[in-house]
């Protein structure tokens, strides 16, 4: 491991992507803390603040003052969940990295089984959901259908239910910080980096308190976001409509002249002509579009701009049970016992 970290590198960081969540953090650690201390591993636990406008900030620095294994990472402005996780990834210094939300819906408990199997050599676990049971019809509908299309237009398969509640080897974790891409679809991500991966099915729980922080329009834009990153079948559109347009076309036209010779010359046709005018004209519009979206990525990804800026950085300064361990097999072991 490099000799960035210091001799107290925890076996595990949990990572949590905050955005408004300050009634949510104290309840959270007060679950959290007693499981990881249960594992009888050295731990930190990196708050990333995504630009929270409530008192997450100030909770959370309360919080990182009673417990030196809290840190605190502050981000400039509200960045979006995926690019706050990447940041997490970015600071956590741990051989295992968990990422949990702040709000509860995910059961710190499972962290003791995602530990099981990173044991036994996993090093992708996942927590997968049985059900979602709070959310209106309409939203597990377009849910669905996304994740339908997704698995028609793209190589990376996404296991159902499958979310960010999840634990990463450090290998994994390494290789999600060397993506450069600001489109960070994390959910397909973590598939797409290989390693031995495995799911556990969980029951999430109803939010603890607060909204969530994502609107139906966050919600399209990342979809849009996970279709354009892990598929470019989109683009074919234009051929296939194209291919079938001039497939019809051709019948069209012979069925014409056989009616010109047949009946003679015949002006009507005003409709039919309408109707092809605006049927290629929307087609051509849809195509132009599908070119758009993955040019203005083609853009946003050339501009090549840092993921984030961090406006302040608190790093967790150790577990004080953990401290006096040989710094040597720190980072490398996996399980290491409880200190004496
Ligand atoms: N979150 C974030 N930045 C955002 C939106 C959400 O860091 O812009 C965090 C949020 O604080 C929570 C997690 O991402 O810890 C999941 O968010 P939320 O509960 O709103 O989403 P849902 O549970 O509906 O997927
Ligand atoms: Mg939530």
């Amino acid at each position: 491991m490099s000799s960035r970290f210091s001799s107290a590198t925890p076996i595990v960081s949990v990572v949590v992507p905050c955005f408004n969540e300050a009634e949510n953090l104290r309840p959270l650690l007060a679950r959290l803390v007693p499981v990881l201390e249960a594992t009888g591993r050295s731990f930190e636990i990196v708050l990333v603040d995504d630009g929270s406008r409530d008192e997450t900030v100030a909770v959370a620095r309360g919080l990182a003052a009673e417990d030196p294994r809290i840190g605190l990472l502050v981000l400039s402005r509200n960045f979006g969940k995926e690019i706050a996780i990447s940041a997490g990834l970015d600071h956590a210094r741990g051989a295992a990295v968990v990422i949990i939300d702040a709000d509860l819906q995910h059961p710190p408990e499972l962290v003791t089984r995602f530990l099981e199997a990173w044991d036994a050599g996993y090093e992708v676990v996942h927590a997968a959901q049985k059900t979602r049971p709070e959310e209106p019809a309409l939203k597990r509908f377009l849910v669905k259908t996304f994740y339908r299309l997704l698995g028609a237009l793209s190589e990376t398969k996404l296991p159902k239910g499958v979310g960010d509640f999840c634990l990463l080897d450090r290998k994994a974790v390494d290789a999600l910080c060397r993506l450069p891409e600001r489109a960070r679809f994390m959910k397909g991500l973590y598939f797409w980096i290989g390693y031995r991966q495995l799911q556990i099915p969980y029951d999430p729980e109803p939010r603890l308190a607060g909204g969530t922080g994502w609107s139906v329009g966050r919600l399209f834009a990342l979809a849009l976001n996970g279709l354009t990153a892990f598929s470019t079948i989109p683009l074919r559109f234009a051929i296939y409509v194209g291919l079938a347009v001039s497939a019809i076309a051709l019948v069209y036209a012979a069925i014409l002249v056989g009616n010109v010779l047949v009946h003679g010359i015949d002006v009507p046709g005003y409709a039919s002509l309408m109707v092809g005018l605006l049927f290629l004209g929307g087609v051509q519009l849809i195509g132009l579009g599908i070119l758009g979206e993955y040019i203005g990525r083609i853009f946003e990804e050339s501009k090549g701009r840092p993921l984030y800026f961090v406006s302040d950085f608190a790093a967790p300064s150790g577990d004080a049970a953990f401290a006096e361990a040989p710094p040597t097999d720190a980072a490398t072991s996996r399980t290491r016992p409880a200190a004496e």
